[in-house]
């Protein structure tokens, strides 16, 4: 065995970008206003605001799953790929599940399966400029 051969393929370049831990803020929404803000009328409301300078990114870019405003549209695709943003759509696929809604399917003797909805992305308008 001679001298290890020097492979090119070096990967140890992943990003790791968790630098900033920032503590979350307890200003989200409940799941159950997300489910509402899901709703076709409602979130093409929610996408298309108007510029609101008070806001992060003047209210023009946000993530309907998250209930957060981002600076720009390359901030946003960022943090749809982050896990946060993941596992939101996950926990948004169950439909909130009431305890009326229990006790009504125990009362019917059937039980009615949970229903899950399929949760995706927004799409986002690219900016062809
Ligand atoms: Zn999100």
């Amino acid at each position: 065995m001679g001298k290890s051969k020097q492979c090119g393929n070096h990967k140890g370049d992943k990003k790791k970008n968790i630098s900033k831990t920032w503590k979350t803020k307890r200003r989200t929404k409940d799941l159950d206003q997300i489910h509402t803000d899901m709703r076709p009328d409602q979130a093409a409301k929610l996408l298309k605001q108007d510029v609101d300078y008070d806001v992060t990114g003047s209210a023009q870019h946000y993530c309907l799953h998250c209930a957060r405003y981002f600076v720009d549209l390359k901030a946003m695709k960022e943090h749809f790929k982050t896990k946060i943003h993941k596992k939101r759509l996950k926990q948004l696929r169950e439909e909130p599940y009431t305890q009326e809604e229990a006790e009504r399917a125990a009362g019917m003797g059937s039980y009615i399966p949970h229903k899950k909805v399929e949760v995706h992305t927004q799409a986002v308008e690219e900016d062809m400029d």
